[in-house]
């Protein structure tokens, strides 16, 4: 087997005064550290594959697709071999060209994206996977490792005795009844796979299951605890590309374990680089023998009750803080999609000897990466979530009637679960 290994990266920190998090808290002031998109294009197979992520907080609808289609492009494939996640830090861009064409016409809205800064980073990404290509790397072997981190994952949602939340933790806490509570249920495994031409590694994929944010709204611009943890593992060896994946953490964060202080960020930025050292320390690279892509595709409907008129109302509504009119704003590109039926959200698997790495839209709840392990036993399983956040959050079906902040949030009836778990099987059986 003659593969290649082309790992790329470009800068994708948004200038001083864009929008962060959509527009929903402090614009950028300042930049603290840069954000990065990183990723690696699998050349010799029938045709390219691309796997890239972004240090934002989303990118939604029309924009995933438009930059999958960038990517492919300029890797001479198509997009349907391009898979694109974002690793969800808050003071970065959420990128929805859809809710930002709607808000574009109230003028007391400020907008979603810079358009230009949104080109540059296509052009630039593309000028970036292209010149990567022409010096690719064999590659002939993988590795995969784990460790538990410790101390930072927990789950958000609390049941009280009827089965409903009662109480929820976000990304920090100095509320120490909050603290107390246990972990919950999370996947308390980093899990590593490293790509390597011979015993020479070339790429480094972590992948863990948190919301990445220490604090945010400030405006000072950063990759957050995640960000600072692989870049220091970076430091160590520059001539590895190390690469950050968030997995299905749409109902987990550090609020246990997270003040909020800037402390807080160095604390969990140690604890996160120490579980990257753990796990990267018994790898036994092994000959690349078998290798494989799917694909394919869903769509699911919006919540009942979910109409335009009303959502436009609600952009409308001067009297609205801005989450509020930007939310439905992007609600409605999610409406528009569904009515429309297409373009659908592409669920993709990458299958390389025993491992295995899904590809998800979206907040995906911690479940469905624990049913992807549970269902592929024999495998190393990566359950990657946050690449086309259209759907925003998606819990699992269970969880609808329990209510709480996600479910509250999310754009899908709970027949998501269904539909993608459809796809993912389409993807992973052979
Ligand atoms: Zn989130």
């Amino acid at each position: 087997m003659d593969l290649r290994l082309a790992p790329f990266r470009f800068d994708v920190t948004p200038p001083i005064g864009h929008s962060l998090c959509g527009g929903w808290i402090k614009p950028a002031v300042a930049v603290d550290d840069p954000l990065e998109a990183i990723g690696f294009v699998l050349i010799g197979m029938d045709a390219p594959i691309v796997v890239a992520s972004f240090d934002w907080c989303g990118i939604l609808n029309s924009a995933h697709v438009e930059l999958r289609s960038a990517l492919a492009k300029a890797a001479g494939t198509t997009p349907d071999r391009v898979t694109v996640h974002t690793v969800h830090q808050h003071n970065a861009p959420f990128v929805c060209l859809d809710a930002h064409a709607t808000i574009s016409r109230y003028s007391d809205i400020p907008p979603i994206v810079d358009l230009t800064f949104w080109k540059d980073c296509l052009e630039r990404g593309a000028a970036t996977v292209q010149r990567a290509m022409q010096t690719s790397e064999s590659l002939t072997h993988i590795s995969t490792g784990q460790a538990v981190v410790e101390r930072i994952a927990s789950n958000r949602r609390f049941l009280n005795p009827e089965g409903k939340v009662f109480r929820w933790r976000g990304s920090s806490t100095r509320d120490a009844s909050l603290q107390a509570l246990p972990e919950g249920l999370i996947d308390p495994l980093l899990r590593t796979v490293v790509f390597l031409n011979g015993d020479r590694p070339l790429v480094s994929i972590h992948h863990y299951a948190t919301h990445p944010m220490s604090y945010y709204g400030d405006g000072r611009v950063t990759a957050d605890f995640v960000g600072l943890a692989r870049r220091r593992r970076e430091k160590d060896d520059p001539s590895i590309t190390h690469l950050y994946l968030t997995g299905c953490a749409g109902n987990i964060a550090p609020g246990k374990y997270n003040e909020g202080t800037p402390q807080s960020r160095l604390d969990l930025a140690d604890r996160l680089y120490a579980a990257i050292i753990k796990s990267e320390e018994n790898l036994s690279p092994e000959p690349i023998k078998s290798i494989s892509w799917k694909a394919a595709e869903f769509l699911a409907p919006p919540g009942a009750g979910v109409d335009a008129d009303k959502l436009l109302q609600q952009i409308g509504d001067a009297h609205q803080s801005l989450p509020f009119r930007t939310r439905p704003a992007m609600q409605l590109a999610w409406l528009k999609r569904w009515e429309k039926g297409t373009p659908p959200v592409t669920v993709s698997s990458l299958s390389i000897n025993q491992m295995r790495s899904v590809h998800l839209p979206g907040e995906c709840f911690v479940e469905y990466q624990l049913r992807l392990a549970e269902r592929l036993p024999k495998e190393f399983v990566l359950g990657c979530a946050y690449g086309d956040g259209g759907p925003w959050y998606i819990p699992i079906a269970d969880c609808y009637p329990q209510g709480g902040y996600e479910v509250e949030q999310a754009f899908c009836e709970k027949i998501i679960d269904a539909k993608m778990s459809q796809a993912i099987e389409q993807v992973i059986s052979s």
